[in-house]
């Protein structure tokens, strides 16, 4: 098929064969000016908020080199989303391996610079903390709501005595600082032993709707679909993904696995079910190749940014052509 647009292609695959030449996201050019960028790919290799297993550090790049295996069109929606929105990838965001507050600072600068060119960023992490900092500049003139999939609510307060800042932590973080909007945030696939029987308290107090892995597994997911629809309404939406929402047989390579997840099926039917909301931004995070050798854990990640990819950028034209 010919393309309709004058925006960014993938390098074809029938020309330059998918293992050849140099691994961006999703084949697509690398720039490091966000200016007349729509959509934004951009890796943070950074994994200083984990707790347990680090190695997320490692994602950005094997998620892009796993990446040239997305083609251009979805499947099930037909979207296609470069006929739709201009997609770079920005390489990746600074950050300092030894110093947690400093690669804090430095994430914010970068998104800020993407938030104000007018990009909207799909991001690969990289460990959860960096969605705090993401959030830092793409919300801070109003509250986002948020479809988080995850096994972990993130919204613990403190580790290891006074530290408020981990991949455990970053959505109570959010909240308080006004980012997110509690009432508009649905999480997804929570479930694994907790530290203290209050320890969802901030969670289900704040208002987040929670959905257990056991109601998940209830409601099947179409009923999951329609109430992240109604939690989040038509207000703007980040979609935050933690790998580790899936069960482990699918994502081996993270660093906090719990059993009992989602199948990748499961929560592509629910990503999908997401089209149509006022999408302004969302992230892969969590996958840590070290731990799975087969790839198949990036394999995942890319996936699943081409499954937001597709709806980001329809959310974009929608915008664009309102
Ligand atoms: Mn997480
Ligand atoms: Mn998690």
């Amino acid at each position: 098929m010919a393309n309709k647009s004058n925006y960014n292609q993938p390098v074809d695959a029938a020309v330059v064969p998918r293992f050849g030449d140099i691994p961006t996201f999703m084949r697509l050019p690398h720039t490091r000016d966000p200016a007349n960028v729509d959509i934004a790919l951009i890796g943070v290799p950074w994994d200083g908020g984990t707790t347990n297993r680090a190695g997320a550090r490692h994602g950005p790049r094997e998620i892009r080199n796993q990446s040239s295996m997305m083609r251009k069109v979805h499947h099930v929606s037909r979207l296609a989303p470069y006929e739709l929105a201009q997609v770079a990838d920005l390489g990746d965001c600074p950050v300092n391996p030894i110093d947690l507050m400093d690669t804090l600072g430095r994430v914010e600068t970068f998104y800020s610079r993407v938030h104000e060119a007018g990009a909207v960023p799909l991001s690969a992490g990289g460990d959860h903390l960096i969605t705090l900092p993401i959030m830092r500049a793409i919300a801070k003139d109003r509250p986002v709501g948020m479809v988080h999939f995850d096994a972990h609510s993130d919204t613990n307060d403190r580790y290891f005595g006074d530290n408020k800042f981990t991949h455990g932590t970053p959505f109570r973080r959010a909240v308080e600082e006004g980012l997110l909007d509690p009432k508009r945030t649905i999480q997804i696939g929570i479930r694994g032993s907790i530290y203290y029987p209050d320890d969802m308290a901030f969670a289900e107090e704040s208002g987040m709707r929670v959905i257990y892995m056991e109601d998940f597994t209830e409601m099947g997911p179409e009923a999951v679909i329609a109430e992240a629809r109604r939690v989040v309404g038509d207000g703007p939406t980040y979609v935050s993904f933690d790998v580790d929402g899936l069960d482990p047989v699918f994502a081996p390579g993270t660093g906090t696995p719990e059993i009992g997840g989602m199948t990748t099926r499961e929560a592509q039917q629910v990503v999908r079910g997401l089209q149509g909301l006022d999408l302004v931004g969302g992230d892969v995070v969590e996958v840590a190749p070290p731990f799975d050798p087969s790839g198949n854990t990036a394999l995942v990640g890319a996936t699943f940014m081409f499954e937001i990819l597709c709806i980001l950028a329809d959310a974009f034209a929608r915008r664009r052509d309102a």
